[in-house]
């Protein structure tokens, strides 16, 4: 194989895995959202199948063979040429590591966990899982000994998911944040006005609808041209293609908040999909570096747009013409109520100041079960003394408490994490894009959100998966991941509880 040949072979076998991975997703969209239920079956089966041709192709012995002519003229590369090489041989030193048999193994227990998991929270007893648990993280231990790391054992599985962050650095930085959290969270709780209650509806799903088109119009999601938003129980976004990325929401008839917030959340997720390097695909890096920066996306929409004062000054209007009942509402009182900060015992239905205590707590449990420091037998008695110190609240039994998540059933040790990463690099970029354009948040009052669409396109999302996610956090705001701009954020934001921008708008 020639130089030439080889960087062909690789852009080659990306392209086939794009296909695939299109196929894959339009699969597991169809299953999720319209395939009728006695079809199920037939429909996992494919996906399995079709998921085992993905993988057969990314331990193709000829990747090695190409990834071994690449690597003497590596300095001949260019920038996209090297990142492909990088993710390829990533990708392919994973795979080949892990023997078949545990993978086999590893699968069996996330699927057999995931059944008794759901038996555990439904009968409120972590019993019920505590022997799967305890299989899905001697198999973790296992895969992250056959996969290598340096330092902790933790590093292993973080790395799946946020690609070079370590316990290392992320020690440091969730130290600095839990302090920062914990002391906001008493003076918040201190100061604590009386918000008032949301109305309660009824507010039928055509109602919500139109909300919610609304606000995905005003953000700038393409969803009628090239994409879609449907309903299902627990929503996500998923990206069938280039032009074809498509959201989902969930209606509750007794509020507009969550479907509001979560469609705006998805959104946040589907416009980094649409603006991805598509016409790089063939390099791989038309994906997210990792999920942190995915989310980071859907965070900085949902909360620092959607759930900042400029957003509702100027689009509160419209929606108290949308929803009537909203009409009794005021501008400055549907602020606090969609700002209210209580702490809770469920990660999902957090505020912005409790959410990453609820991931911290994950992440130093899950370092503790993975090094062996602590056994299954432990597990509950620790989640509920971290509540208890943390957020001030102790669960009444363990659906509420341990088995509250999926993720450790689902064999995601390691993913928690990057959702309080993507607060973080969330508020950093946020931090940057006020350096770059100081108004932003008045345009955004004046009911112009191009200017957010349009730095977050160009700033983060073009560059797809061309850096890894701490170099890309560098690239844009010129420094290393710091967790004070979060903090520094959320301090401005509850502790001046009177939004600045009133006053300046008021003034013209
Ligand atoms: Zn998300």
């Amino acid at each position: 194989m020639t130089k030439e040949e080889a960087l062909l072979f690789l852009k080659e076998k990306r392209k086939t895995m794009n296909v695939l991975n299109s196929v894959i997703s339009m699969v597991y969209w169809d299953m999720e959202v319209v395939a009728p239920i006695e079809s199920i079956e037939h429909w996992g089966e494919i996906l399995g199948y079709l998921s085992a041709q993905y993988h057969q192709l990314t331990t193709d012995t000829r990747i090695e063979e190409a990834l071994e002519v690449l690597a003497v003229s590596i300095q001949e590369l260019d920038q996209y040429e090297k990142r492909l090489v990088e993710i390829f041989s990533d990708l392919y030193q994973q795979n080949k590591k892990i023997p078949e048999s545990l993978k086999r193994d590893l699968s069996m227990a996330i699927a057999v966990g995931k059944k008794y998991w759901k038996k555990a929270k439904e009968a409120g007893d972590y019993e019920i899982f505590k022997p799967h648990l305890k299989r899905i993280i001697d198999l973790l231990q296992q895969q992250a000994e056959f996969v290598g790391y340096q330092g902790h054992i933790y590093n292993a599985l973080l790395d799946d998911y946020e690609k070079g962050m370590t316990v290392e650095v992320l020690d440091g930085v969730f130290a600095t944040l839990k302090v920062g959290l914990l002391n906001l969270l008493e003076e918040v709780m201190n100061d604590k006005h009386l918000v008032m209650d949301p109305p309660k509806g009824p507010f039928p799903k055509e109602m919500q609808e139109e909300l919610i088109y609304f606000m995905l119009d005003k953000m700038g999601y393409r969803f009628r041209e090239a994409g879609r938003v449907d309903e299902v129980e627990h929503p996500f976004t998923i990206s069938l293609g280039p032009k074809d990325v498509r959201v989902t929401t969930h209606y509750y008839e007794d509020t507009i908040e969550s479907a509001l917030f979560s469609s705006m959340h998805e959104g946040g997720h589907a416009i980094y999909e649409q603006n991805m390097p598509h016409e790089q695909a063939e390099y791989g890096i038309n994906v997210a570096p990792s999920t942190g920066i995915h989310e980071s996306q859907s965070r900085f929409y949902e909360n620092i747009i959607g759930r900042s004062y400029s957003c509702w000054h100027a689009f509160y209007k419209d929606l108290q013409k949308i929803i009537p009942a909203y009409q009794g509402v005021s501008l400055e009182e549907f602020y606090q109520m969609v700002n209210d900060v209580v702490p809770s015992l469920i990660r999902t239905e957090a505020d912005e100041v409790t959410y990453s205590l609820h991931i911290i707590i994950r992440y130093e449990i899950e370092k503790l079960m993975i090094s062996g420091e602590i056994g299954v037998d432990e597990i509950p008695a620790l989640w509920n003394e971290k509540y208890k110190e943390y957020l001030g609240v102790e669960p009444k039994n363990d659906s509420e408490g341990v088995l509250q998540d999926v993720h450790w059933a689902d064999g995601m040790i390691g993913y928690f994490p990057s959702y309080a990463l993507g607060n973080l690099y969330g508020a950093q970029f946020y931090h940057q894009m006020k350096k770059d354009i100081p108004d932003v948040m008045e345009t955004v009052a004046a009911g112009d959100l191009s200017v957010v669409f349009n730095w977050l396109k160009e700033n983060v999302h073009s560059h797809g998966n061309l850096y890894k996610p701490g170099e890309l956090v560098e690239y844009v705001t010129g420094e290393p991941l710091n967790p004070n701009y979060y903090l520094d954020y959320l301090r401005e934001k509850y502790l001046n509880r009177k939004p600045a921008i009133t006053m300046r708008i008021a003034k013209g």
